[in-house]
């Protein structure tokens, strides 16, 4: 039998295995290796870190993918020649897909490694728990109010400042005074959601506003200090609680398997090959300059899953082409803006249009039942 090693259970790694043709498992045994036994949808960290939701996010690996697929809860250290290091094991390989996401990218921003991320299940729990521990410590009156700074205005920065906003005050009605919270977005560039066109970075400036967030855009951070957090422009921000949204890379695991690549990311070709018999997809992928999404995420692991097979056998697959059907940010549960095909929305369209986007996840990994709760 063929060995197929296909590392992380993200949204391209899982994408790969639900698409595998049934063919394939007569010829080839699949393993795959995820650091937990559980899949985190991770288009919605942003909601877990904020309070917004927790186990809906999770998955349970096993119950979602093929009985055929062997799999295996470990980490993942390095990869040298044809055989994967993990923490407690080895594991050889015919063919390896490497699907391991990414990591938090702090650009050497001096203070920023042990600032707060919205990176993994577990990482934005520990968000979750310190500011929630900070709101109680408000509601018994151990402090007097509560700086939260968010590095980077980008998707994931506005996403989590928006939410945070909207469940921190009705975690506080009859609690305390949530004014006594300040939440401050800071982006670089001169404004925030860059991919945007004018009308909707105003349209998400206002929103955040109305939550009550400070929106600091031509802000860049240069560095964390006991006394807060130093802009470029020499404001001194203070800050309790930091989270560092404005940069991701690759895995380490790149790194310490000493393949060449650019922030932990390995360049692949129209087939998604990165070398040899070794493929990248997802986030660890970088495949020409298209931003890494959930979206090309899931369609890089769809194309490789239903195309392993030509591949193995040396026969002419077509290439990969990435579809981008848009992307919409949410502020808070009720508000959000995006675009879609070429057309900006806003408004409960765009709200409804990202529950569609989100369930369609779930949809492909648990059947219809998943859109009516899980
Ligand atoms: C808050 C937030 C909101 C977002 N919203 C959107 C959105 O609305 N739309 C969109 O298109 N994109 C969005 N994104 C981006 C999107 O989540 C990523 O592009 C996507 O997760 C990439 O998928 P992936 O499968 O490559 O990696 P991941 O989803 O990160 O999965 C990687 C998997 O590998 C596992 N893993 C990592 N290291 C190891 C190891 N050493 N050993 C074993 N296993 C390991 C992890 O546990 C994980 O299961 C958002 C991101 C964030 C953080």
């Amino acid at each position: 039998m063929i060995k197929i090693l296909v590392l992380g259970g993200g949204y391209a790694g899982l994408s790969f295995i639900k698409n595998l043709p049934d063919e394939i498992f007569k010829k080839a045994q699949i393993t795959l290796i995820n650091a937990n036994q559980f899949h985190y949808h991770t288009a919605l960290l942003h909601k877990v870190a904020a309070g917004e939701c927790d186990k809906e996010a999770l998955f349970d690996i096993k119950k979602v993918i093929d009985k055929r697929v062997n799999f295996v809860v470990d980490e993942v250290a390095k990869i040298e020649e044809n055989t994967v290091f993990t923490k407690d094991a080895k594991f050889e390989f015919d063919y390896l897909i490497i699907a391991l996401g990414f990591e938090k990218e702090t650009f050497g921003c001096d203070g920023m490694e042990n600032s707060r991320e919205i990176t993994t299940y577990a990482k934005s729990l520990e968000l979750k728990n310190e500011i929630y521990s900070k709101f109680d410590e408000l509601a018994d009156k151990k402090r007097e109010n509560l700086d939260i700074v968010i590095c980077g205005g980008g998707l994931s920065g506005v996403e989590f400042a928006g939410a945070l906003a909207r469940e921190g005050a009705k975690y506080a009605k009859d609690k305390f005074d949530f004014k006594k919270v300040k939440i401050t977005l800071v982006e670089a560039l001169p404004q925030i959601l860059p991919m945007y066109d004018e009308k909707l970075h105003k349209k998400a400036s206002e929103i955040l506003q109305n939550l009550g967030v400070l929106v600091l855009e031509n802000s860049k951070v240069v560095k964390r200090t006991k006394a807060g957090i130093l802009l470029e422009n020499e404001r001194v921000l203070n800050a309790d609680v930091v989270v560092w949204v404005a940069g991701i890379r690759g895995n380490s695991v790149v790194d310490n398997s000493k393949f060449k690549n650019h922030r932990a990311r390995l360049l692949v070709d129209e087939n998604l090959k990165f070398k040899d018999n070794i493929y990248a997809i997802g986030d660890v992928a970088k495949f020409k300059e298209f931003a890494p999404t959930a979206q090309i995420a899931c369609q890089m692991g769809a194309y490789l899953g239903k195309n392993i097979n030509l591949l193995i056998d040396g026969k002419n697959a077509p290439k990969f082409s990435y579809q981008n059907k848009g992307l919409i940010c949410s502020i808070g549960k009720e508000r959000a803006v995006g675009n879609i095909f070429g057309q900006n929305i806003s408004g409960k369209f765009a709200v409804f249009m990202k529950w569609l986007t989100e369930k369609k996840w779930d949809v492909e990994l648990e059947g219809v039942g998943a859109i009516f709760g899980r």
